[in-house]
């Protein structure tokens, strides 16, 4: 399990900052490489009333929701800025990206995955009028940019990191999976297969998840990017915004519809726009490219499920 900082064996800090390096070096690329695309950046925000509610997804496993009062009001801490990209790409950016930490209090176990933290941070994107279709090939271009760029520039820090020779760059298009055809083909096991079977990055879409992305008669219009040897990167959607679909879901779901009543209302109103968008796990991809064990070791203070340290 990755240790605190000031815990570190002096062999391990030269490993650490390297890694380090590999984060400046992707953080730039992906942020000026959104910028590039027309892309405004916006800053992240902490508490609100509205976050993701990480229900029902197939892949969470939440242990507590963070909830307190703040001037007669009871706000949530950020779990994604989903609910907050919808609302500014429907009223102000027609394209935005956040770097925004999220605060995800992961059952104690996933801290063996060596896949979770509990705060981690997202490039999260929004693209008004996008279809899932135009997420992707963005998403191929910036990740296929991305590792040919580091193959180039940050040849002495792969090389120390040992993955100069077996990080390669993927070609694009990316493979594309039915969720259903994974499960009939590998059973529940069927990501854990796939990250084993690929050796090239790969979508998977059709998954049954969130009230927010688009399903149309029991076909759900999102997707994954899953990294070969190592799993889901990124997950993303088109969205829905019509108000009547986002009730009925609401309720099928169990979903508190008083969490949301600004996207309630907006949607109701008709200033809910149609868009896609996406959020990569910063960490999960840097661990990637790195050749991590745990993801904690690309944070400088982890924050790994069930261990909380000083800083
Ligand atoms: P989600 O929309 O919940 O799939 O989250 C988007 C992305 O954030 C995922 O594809 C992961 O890369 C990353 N992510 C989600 N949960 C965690 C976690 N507990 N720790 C680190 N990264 C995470
Ligand atoms: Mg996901």
């Amino acid at each position: 399990m990755p240790k605190p900082l000031e815990q570190l064996p002096e062999g391990e800090i030269e490993r650490r900052y390297r890694i380090g390096g590999v984060m400046t070096d992707v953080l730039d690329y992906l942020t000026s490489g959104f910028v590039e695309r027309g892309f405004e950046w916006s800053l992240p925000v902490v508490f609100s009333e509205s976050t993701d509610p990480l229900w029902p997804d197939p892949g969470a496993s939440i242990e507590k929701r963070i909830a307190v009062e703040i001037y007669g009001k009871t706000v949530r801490t950020t779990a994604s800025m989903i609910i907050h990209k919808m609302v500014a790409c429907s009223l102000l950016y027609p394209k935005l990206f956040i770097l925004s930490p999220n605060v995800r209090i992961e059952k104690r176990e996933r801290a063996l995955s060596g896949r979770h933290a509990y705060e981690f941070t997202q490039l999260d994107f929004e693209v008004r009028d996008a279809s899932s279709r135009d997420i992707r090939s963005l998403v191929e271009g910036v990740v296929c940019g991305l590792v040919d760029g580091l193959r180039r520039d940050a040849v002495e820090q792969l090389v120390y990191l040992g993955r100069h020779r077996t990080l390669k760059t993927p070609h694009a298009p990316f493979k594309c999976y039915d969720k259903e055809e994974l499960e009939k083909r590998y059973g529940e096991d069927w990501e854990r297969q796939l990250t084993l079977e690929i050796t090239e990055p790969a979508w998977v879409t059709g998954i049954p998840r969130e009230f927010y992305d688009f399903e149309d008669d029991g076909k759900w219009d999102n997707y994954d990017l899953i990294l070969p040897q190592y799993g889901e990167v990124l997950s993303g959607a088109k969205r829905e915004w019509e108000y009547e679909k986002i009730i009925k879901k609401m309720e099928r779901d169990g979903i508190k519809k008083e969490h949301y009543t600004l996207l309630l209302k907006l949607a109701k109103e008709g200033r809910l726009k149609p868009s896609a968008g996406a959020g990569i796990g910063i960490e999960r991809l840097v661990g990637w490219i790195v050749g991590a064990q745990h993801l904690g070791e690309t944070q400088i203070f982890p924050k790994i499920p069930g261990m909380v340290y000083d800083l």
